[in-house]
């Protein structure tokens, strides 16, 4: 092609393109619906419609009140009651933890989880991100539209995954992303072939080991463009050690999540001057008093209370038996193997041990947390392949169980939106439906405050102004 014919198709390609940018103003959508909760207040609005200009709110009030311009989408919700978009405080959406057999967990001096975790950190780096991706879409569609990731995602891959779903490459919610999460040489490191134990334990882990190192640990996550610094307390860590990474981190700008469980990590926690204290099973009540004068947040996770790891369990073996149908039934002697160790598992301590101390806990600690006047905000910890429910629906089931500990239905609420934002630092665009903030909104049929397990029923989620979710009619118009 000649020269001058090349320029010619480029300017020609040029002034489309700016007819294009001229011609397509900022896209505005009118959300209408009869009900909208405002958290922070508990009060609701009564028909409601939410403008939406460029991914934030532009404006809310009565339908009679706010005007769209001429153009603008218009999303009818009919009946339905919107809410914030919700926000867990605490997930690990590149785990997915298959329990270790009861023999095997016997062999570790290391109790629990640690084994299976452990296995996860083996998995393929490439394996874990398109796990991570597919829980976060899920987590969207469930009305998840902002995630605290605490750890448990190799060196990079949840702030890779922040960044691809920001890009758009892959649906997701907001993620606030730790990178690796910081620990004490004492907590992780039995079972490991010594060999090659470092190699391993640093693609998911950084290890606090004097101040100085606890300083060069939150600089490498502050390379890899982290939001928050998660650190796990146990009893080797120092108050020193821990105040080095709130200092590194405070000056770098990035809150520090303390998981803290027992009242000595606790007490470090509060000690260096975290800024939420995850879990915080043993707190007592003089800690909690210390907590609410230092306005720091308590970051409560009810995994597994009421019966989770049960119907995980037998959610699993039912997937198990489906699997393993056609073999089964043409082998008496390992159907019936089968059968038992089924049952052996779910009456394992492991299985009733968790279940039962997280019923009795959460069912003291939600009362003194109220009672403390203490900030707190709730997160999952979900990381459990739970068969039939998508990463979405684990996670939602766990908010209700707030209430049956206790917790009124506003406070559940309040707890994974305006609670959660302020925990986070982003109580200035998440958290509220108001004039500024991104248009994050979710919408349910019924009335949550009625009945909290509407939160399990999200049937609208919008993010930045885009509908991801209507299972409502949608009465689209022109206005
Ligand atoms: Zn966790």
């Amino acid at each position: 092609m000649k020269q001058r014919t090349i320029l010619f198709l480029l300017g020609l390609l040029f002034i489309c393109c700016g007819q294009l940018v001229a011609q397509s103003p900022a896209p505005v959508t009118l959300v209408k619906a009869a009900r909208l909760l405002d958290p922070r207040t508990g009060n609701v609005l009564s028909p409601a419609a939410v403008l939406i200009e460029n991914a934030k709110i532009k404006e809310v009030g009565a339908p009679t009140k706010v005007q769209a311009p001429s153009g603008a989408k218009v999303v009818d919700l009919g009946s339905a009651t919107l809410l914030p978009g919700l926000i867990t405080g605490h997930a690990h959406l590149l785990l997915d933890v298959v329990l270790p057999t009861e023999a095997e967990r016997a062999r570790h001096y290391n109790g629990t989880m640690t084994v299976a975790e452990l296995l996860a950190i083996g998995e393929s780096p490439s394996k874990r991100v398109l796990l991570g991706a597919q829980n976060a879409r899920e987590d969207l569609e469930s009305g998840i539209t902002t995630v605290r990731n605490l750890g448990h995602s190799g060196i990079d891959g949840d702030t890779e995954l922040r960044d691809a779903i920001n890009a758009g490459r892959v649906p997701g919610p907001r993620i606030l992303a730790s990178g690796r999460k910081l620990i004490t040489r004492g907590s992780y490191v039995q079972n490991l072939n010594p060999a090659l134990a470092d190699a391993i334990l640093n693609q998911e882990f950084l290890f606090i080991d004097g101040a100085d190192q606890a300083r060069q640990a939150v600089r490498q996550n502050e390379f890899r463009n982290v939001d928050v610094i998660k650190v796990t307390a146990d009893e080797n860590l120092t108050v020193a050690e821990l105040a080095a990474v709130i200092e590194e981190a405070h000056r770098a700008h990035l809150k520090v999540a303390v998981h803290a469980v027992d009242k000595t990590s606790i007490q470090t926690a509060l000690d260096a001057g975290a800024d939420s204290i995850e879990h915080g099973d043993e707190i007592t009540e003089e800690q909690l008093k210390q907590m609410r004068e230092k306005g720091m947040f308590l970051d409560l996770t009810p995994t597994s209370y009421g019966h989770f790891f049960t119907k995980i369990f037998e959610a699993t073996i039912a997937e198990s038996l489906t699997l393993y149908a056609e073999r089964l039934k043409a082998d008496e002697r390992n159907r019936q193997r089968f059968n038992d160790l089924a049952q052996q598992v779910l009456k394992s301590e492991f299985v009733h041990g968790f279940e039962a101390r997280d019923n009795q806990l959460y069912n003291s600690l939600v009362q003194r947390v109220l009672k403390s006047g203490v900030k707190f905000a709730a997160g999952t910890d979900m990381c459990w392949h739970y068969p039939g429910k998508t990463c979405g629906q684990a996670t939602v089931s766990r908010f209700p169980t707030l209430h049956e500990a206790g917790m009124p239905t506003l406070d559940v609420i309040r707890a994974i939106t305006t609670n959660a934002a302020e925990m986070l630092g982003w109580q200035d665009r998440i958290g509220a439906i108001e004039t500024g903030k991104f248009a994050d909104l979710v919408a349910v049929s019924g009335d949550p405050i009625a009945d909290i397990h509407e939160l399990e029923r999200v049937r609208f989620v919008m993010k930045g102004g885009q509908v991801i979710r209507n299972d409502f009619v949608e009465q689209s118009a022109q206005e």
